[in-house]
């Protein structure tokens, strides 16, 4: 533990801390800009809560129906010894996998401790990487530093070891097809393989060996054309890599960020809540909705004061330094003098808002010019004499 771990039990009420897995880990970079999600995550703070609490749920998870093919799938791919996944390295990828050995690390004599789970694991890995023995690792029990807290993750995925160096293997039910999958669905999938590369390049480290024995590249596996039939696909995880340590590193230097907030500061239940999470800088963006229990919360309190983060990140980094949308259009309006390190974001807007009332200037009168010529205004009807009087 660090020093900072009075304060992180404070900050959580004195509640059990919240255990990380890969994908809250993986969700860390998705924000790394962020002191709240920082502070609370580095505290084991259970986000989900507190935005219950705060009267702001948010609905995460997968369906049941999606959770049951996954399993479907992963059982399929791993029978018989992983037979159907060899075969896709082999005849897929073209690797030569000569003769295999395939640890379940799930349980140890049918105990399931993480701890014991954790050890086995080590003991395994150290033997492969001494003398080669061993290929295919199922379900190893990894362990990761965050915030000075090791946090345990079980993966589903298999570290597989080929040619002196392992990969991991992640196995996700969404289809590909064509070659082609949902962007966001692979995006997710690589940043949560980082995290196992990362943690399984540690524990390479702590025995003794070169990290870079766990290779960039993990093999993602998935059902293939709207059929049951996998298929395997190499994913270079270097730029999620570089995130996610930016990101760790952020949070073992949570110290810095606990120095500027109150001393009393806690976010256990109770009427002060919504006060303590907002004493926390928050950077909202669009992006939060997928990835962060707080963010309806984070959004509700972003449009209210304005925030141009709630326009999406793109406009808030454009907008560099500019804080809230009616400054932006006050600089841009020519109301408001800006500061010196603001004078040329203030003259950018003054331009884009002269082209844009010139853009409508142009288009209001291109329509006047295309708009028909209104009908000729019919003459007045003669009043007959009858009833003229
Ligand atoms: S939802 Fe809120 S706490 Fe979470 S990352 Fe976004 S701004 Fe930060």
């Amino acid at each position: 533990m660090t020093e900072t771990a009075p304060d992180l039990d404070r900050l959580r009420g004195g509640a059990a801390p919240r255990n990380h897995d890969a994908r809250t880990i993986a969700a860390l970079t998705a924000n790394p800009g962020c002191a709240r999600r920082g502070v609370m995550d580095a505290a084991g703070v259970d986000k989900d809560a507190v935005a219950r609490a705060l009267g702001f749920p948010a609905p995460f998870g997968q369906s049941q129906f999606a959770i049951t093919r996954g399993n479907v799938f992963e059982q399929q791919v791993k029978a018989d010894g992983c037979a159907e996944l060899l075969t896709l390295l082999r005849e897929g990828l073209g690797l030569d996998v000569p003769e295999v050995a395939y640890d379940d690390l799930e349980t140890v004599a049918g105990n399931e401790g993480r701890e014991l789970r954790h050890i086995r694991t080590r003991r395994l890995l150290a033997r492969a990487l001494e003398t080669g023995e061993g290929t295919l690792f199922d379900h190893p029990l990894l362990r990761l530093d965050i915030g000075g807290r090791p946090a345990y993750l079980e993966p589903d995925v298999i570290a597989f070891q080929f040619a002196g160096r392992f990969h991991v293997i992640e196995i996700k039910s969404f289809a590909v097809v064509d070659g082609q999958a949902e962007p966001e669905q692979v995006a997710a999938a690589a940043r949560q393989s980082a995290v196992y590369v990362l943690a399984l390049r540690d524990l390479v480290a702590e025995l003794g060996h070169d990290p870079e024995r766990v290779s960039h590249e993990v093999f993602l596996v998935c059902p293939e054309n709207f059929s049951n039939r996998p298929a395997a696909t190499p994913v270079d995880v270097r730029p999620q890599l570089a995130v996610l340590r930016r990101q760790l590193a952020r949070l073992t230097r949570i110290d810095d960020i606990l120095a500027e907030l109150p001393a009393d500061l806690t976010f256990a239940p109770g009427e002060r809540l919504a006060e303590a999470v907002r004493t926390v800088e928050a950077r909202y963006a669009p992006e939060c909705m997928a990835g962060c229990e707080m963010a309806f919360f984070c959004r509700d309190e972003a449009r209210a004061c304005g925030a141009t983060g709630a326009l999406g990140r793109s406009v808030r980094d454009d907008l560099g330094g500019l804080d809230t949308i009616g400054t932006a259009l006050a600089l841009a309006d020519g109301d408001l003098d800006p500061a010196a390190d603001l004078a040329e974001t203030a003259a950018q807007l003054r331009l884009a808002s002269l082209l844009r009332a010139e853009a409508l200037e142009n288009a209001e009168a291109r329509r006047a010019a295309e708009a028909p010529p209104a009908p000729a205004a019919a003459p007045a009807a003669a009043i007959p004499e009858s009833r003229a009087s």
